[in-house]
């Protein structure tokens, strides 16, 4: 079977190269060129430190604006302070197919702990199958294939039907407020006639033999809090039972042992039903399309509170403590930061009224640091449909699920807004990637190479003119990167009927993959 499996593959690439002979093979060159192109940029990309604090995103700006220069396309760079810029370019289309799309990612990363890489993380080195560096996942890959495919398109001088933008951004790490939340305030001149955004927050996975594309369409809200108290100041050797300090520890405990309510908010249980398409197993598939039913089932919401926690309640974690600078000082102010994280569609006036009365001590003072508006994009949008055009061009069987992230990213921003933001990458994953924020984080350069011939693919669809219908899509060749191998499959097979077991309480060993995919987050 292996044999005639592979050659009728054999037969099928000679058919398409003897019926399109020419113009195929100069695009799949192209494609072959701008995917090596990507893999250049993004390990000189990979070598400029943006680790945030302090972000120095001006350097990685001022790399990305030397190819747009040479490329003969105007942009702009600008500061929101000083080091931390942020760019932006425009390709001009006559708004025949509808509003801009932003092509965005953010330069900055998060900070190294050097000393548990095995390689150089600012070193772009490219081992075995995978670049290798800080970012390399979150998120220069993607903005190297952004760019490559951005120039390509003007090269290509492709007729659009809507603007196309690229957006490389400050902060994103932190929360944004030097990148893509100060466009939104100082430079809404830059997203004039913008309706979509593309970005981070998505994942695409083998799953029973077909690809997943998990798009992010909502994401938990951070509400990120300061609790600061007074008190009288003294000697430490005359201890002092209401301190600040000890009123803060008396709160923080409160807090430590609080749990709020389980809940299935609407933007989760439609999630969770539309896991109900990729599920092997039938009866499994069932109950997640009967979500609000299936919860009620005392063992089912146990195994789903096991899995996916953050997604059913909303949290909080204690980060940062403030007391007295030295040990022997009884401080007069005390203070610890809280990172909760709300559940798609909760008001964050209503949270903290909660948390006032579950510290109940009218002394400790809740000051907000950062708090987010909830809201989310819908699925069935003509970009939605474009991506699942995408999706089926490289996998006749792929599907598009919407996912909730317990993570946030820069869309929200533009959310708030009223434009449609998803999280979508060209990028397939795979377990031997690694993790983004941790050591040794690497991507399949097999993923990069590929990644502009898909989103160049996505962007004519949805952005060409009408009059360049013509215009010539990825040669098949391009257009079907590997396939998973056997054992892959096999491998996500097994986990989706882990996944089932679990769920019927038959087992509770390991975390599933399916679920671990929902649980993929970022800042
Ligand atoms: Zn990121």
């Amino acid at each position: 079977m292996r044999t005639t499996k592979a050659g009728r593959r054999i037969l099928g690439a000679a058919f398409v190269l003897l019926l399109v002979p020419f113009v195929a093979t100069a695009q799949q060159e192209g494609a072959v060129d701008l995917g090596l192109q990507a893999v250049e940029v993004l390990k000189s990309y990979l070598r400029i430190d943006t680790s945030n604090p302090p972000g120095n995103e001006a350097q990685a700006a001022a790399f990305l604006a030397r190819h747009l220069e040479e490329a003969g396309i105007p942009y702009e760079i600008f500061e929101s302070a000083p080091g931390r810029a942020n760019l932006y370019a425009r390709l001009h289309g006559d708004g025949s197919r509808g509003g801009a799309i932003i092509l965005l990612h953010h330069m900055d990363v998060v900070p190294v702990d050097a000393l548990s890489w095995n390689v150089d993380p600012f070193s772009g080195v490219v081992l075995n199958e995978f670049i290798y560096g800080r970012g390399a996942l979150d998120s220069k890959a993607y903005g190297a294939v952004q760019l490559v495919t951005f120039m390509a398109l003007h090269e290509a001088g492709l007729p659009l039907g809507r603007d196309i933008i690229l957006l490389a951004t400050a902060d994103e790490e932190v929360g944004g407020r030097l990148g893509v939340g100060y466009i939104v305030k100082n430079r809404p001149d830059l997203l004039e006639g913008a309706e979509f955004v593309l970005t981070e927050g998505g994942s695409a996975s083998e799953i029973g033999g077909r690809q997943v594309h998990f798009v992010e369409v909502s994401q938990k809200t951070p509400l990120w809090l300061r609790l600061r108290v007074t008190g009288p100041s003294g000697h430490g050797a005359k201890p002092l039972r209401d301190s600040a300090v000890n009123r803060l520890v008396r709160a923080l405990e409160r807090i430590r042992i609080y749990r709020g309510e389980i809940k299935l908010v609407p933007a989760v249980a439609e999630v969770l039903r539309a896991r109900a398409s990729y599920l092997v197993d039938p009866a499994v598939a069932e109950t997640f399309r009967n979500i609000e039913t299936s919860i009620g089932d005392p063992a089912f919401l146990a195994a789903l509170i096991e899995e996916m926690e953050p997604l059913l309640r909303n949290t909080i974690s204690i980060t940062v403590l403030n007391g007295a600078p030295s040990t022997n000082i009884i401080s007069t102010e005390a203070s610890a930061d809280l990172d909760c994280r709300l559940l798609p569609g909760e008001d964050p006036r209503r949270f903290i009224a909660t948390l006032t009365d579950v510290i109940d001590d009218p002394g400790i003072k809740i000051e907000p640091l950062l708090v987010v508006d909830a809201a989310e994009s819908r699925p069935g949008t003509p970009l939605w449909r474009a991506l699942e055009d995408t999706a089926r061009a490289q996998d006749s069987e792929a599907i598009l699920v919407p996912n909730v992230i317990p993570g946030f990213t820069d869309s929200h921003y533009f959310r708030e807004l009223g434009l449609v933001a998803y999280g979508w990458t060209p990028f397939v994953s795979s377990p031997r990637e690694g993790p983004a924020h941790g050591a040794d984080e690497r991507m399949l350069v097999a993923n990069v190479e590929r990644g502009p011939s898909i989103l160049r693919d996505l962007l004519v669809r949805l952005a060409a003119s009408r009059g360049a219908v013509g215009y010539p899509s990825m040669p098949p060749c391009m257009a079907s990167p590997a396939r998973s191998s056997a054992s892959s499959r096999s491998v996500a097979m097994s986990s989706a009927l882990r996944f089932a077991s679990i769920l019927m309480t038959r087992s509770s060993e390991s975390m599933s993959r399916p679920l671990s995919m929902i649980l993929k987050s970022s800042g």
